[in-house]
């Protein structure tokens, strides 16, 4: 059954529900509305969605991985926009939303949102439930990705422009409503950067990988992976030629020069703060899987810096050797230190796990 224009002006007033577009074929196990074919609300996918992502993230950024596959999904409401254009209805943005989500709502999918505020470039949503936030009532606190990413995905389809959606407040959370307040921003690196380093994202919502054309981007900047034992291998490679002590030199030396290059170049992207400028070099490096951040301490008294890792990417590639192995990590800590703070630092690994030690610890002070 076609839909016109006099339809969509019907649904959109109220006066008409999508009722008479439905089309159920039992046999064939087909459920269309329009001619597209749909579903019903399948509590279990959604608990599923949400649930393969917390496995491996906890549940603030599962929500936020949710979120960001149901942009692609409200990016498809793109042939609804046209098809609109053609029948001549010129909707402002805040009204195609909300006919989205109507035609979506009376689905059994989308909530019966209401619109708060409708600017240029900021729109507020509001619905007292949607199904993500009692599927997931449980996890008592902010949930709703699916609509967040679904909100963003139809105003960029609709705008061209990139859209930033948060939730103030939600159902799953025991607020009176589940609150979308939607800006149109510019993504910046340093945007998303921020958003890595205050935990509010992971960089793996950042990553740009296409496999077939041998590519990989990290927030637009190109990178590479590589398999871990390249550490040992480029060890024994240089103890051979230099000898060990030299070898292990030579790869502190490198790594720091690495480590102050890359916070050279998160200044260069408008990153000044020096604590902002560790803190983001330390959550990246660890979220590509370098290391992990247990602890940093300041010691006043002796103004030594100490930092506790749980692991590091030599200490997992070499196994037990009996002693410290950590230099390129030693040296990638002293240059993250160096060039975020400007001063001039030592650092030593003090414990090492390749050692025996529970974990790899590194001490860092001044040097002139
Ligand atoms: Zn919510
Ligand atoms: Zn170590």
């Amino acid at each position: 059954m076609k839909i016109g224009r006099e339809d969509f002006e019907a649904l959109m007033k109220g006066e008409k529900t999508i009722a008479p577009y439905v089309e159920l074929d039992p046999a064939a196990g087909i459920y269309s509305v329009f001619g597209v074919r749909t579903a019903g609300n399948p509590n279990y996918l959604v608990r599923a969605i949400y649930e393969m992502y917390e496995a491996s993230l906890n549940r603030k950024l599962a929500v936020k991985a949710v979120r960001k596959l149901f942009r692609s999904v409200g990016q498809g409401s793109v042939g609804l926009a046209s098809l609109l254009k053609k029948q001549g209805m010129e909707l402002t943005t805040a009204q195609f939303v909300m006919l989205v989500f109507t035609l979506q709502h009376q689905q059994g999918w989308g909530a019966p949102l209401e619109l708060v505020e409708a600017g240029e470039k900021r729109i507020v949503l509001r619905t007292k439930q949607t199904f993500e936030s009692e599927v997931l009532k449980d996890w008592n606190m902010p949930v709703c990705g699916i609509h967040q990413g679904w909100i963003e995905g139809v105003l960029k389809a609709v705008t061209g422009k990139t859209w930033f959606c948060l939730e103030k407040s939600c159902h799953a959370q025991g607020n009176p409503y589940c609150e979308f307040v939607c800006d149109q921003v510019e993504p910046s690196w340093k945007f998303k950067a921020e958003a890595v380093v205050k935990g509010e994202s992971a960089i793996t919502e950042f990553i740009d990988h296409k496999p077939l054309q041998g590519t990989i981007q990290l927030i637009d900047e190109p990178v590479v992976m590589m398999p871990r034992f390249i550490f040992t291998s480029m060890t024994q490679s240089l103890k051979k030629t230099m000898g060990e002590a030299p070898a292990n030199g030579v790869n502190y030396r490198a790594y720091m020069d690495m480590g102050k290059e890359n916070v050279e170049h998160y200044k260069k992207m408008g990153i000044t703060n020096p604590k902002t400028l560790s803190d983001m070099a330390f959550a990246f490096y660890a979220q590509m899987g370098w290391f992990r951040l247990v602890s940093e301490e300041w010691d006043e008294a002796s103004k030594t810096k100490t930092i506790t890792l749980s692991h590091t990417v030599e200490s997992e590639s070499f196994g037990a050797t009996g002693k410290n192995v950590c230099f390129c990590t030693a040296g990638l800590l002293a240059g993250i230190i160096e060039g975020a703070f400007g001063i001039k630092v030592q650092a030593k690994e003090i414990r090492c796990k390749s050692k025996g030690d529970d974990h790899c610890v590194f001490s860092i002070t001044n040097r002139s």
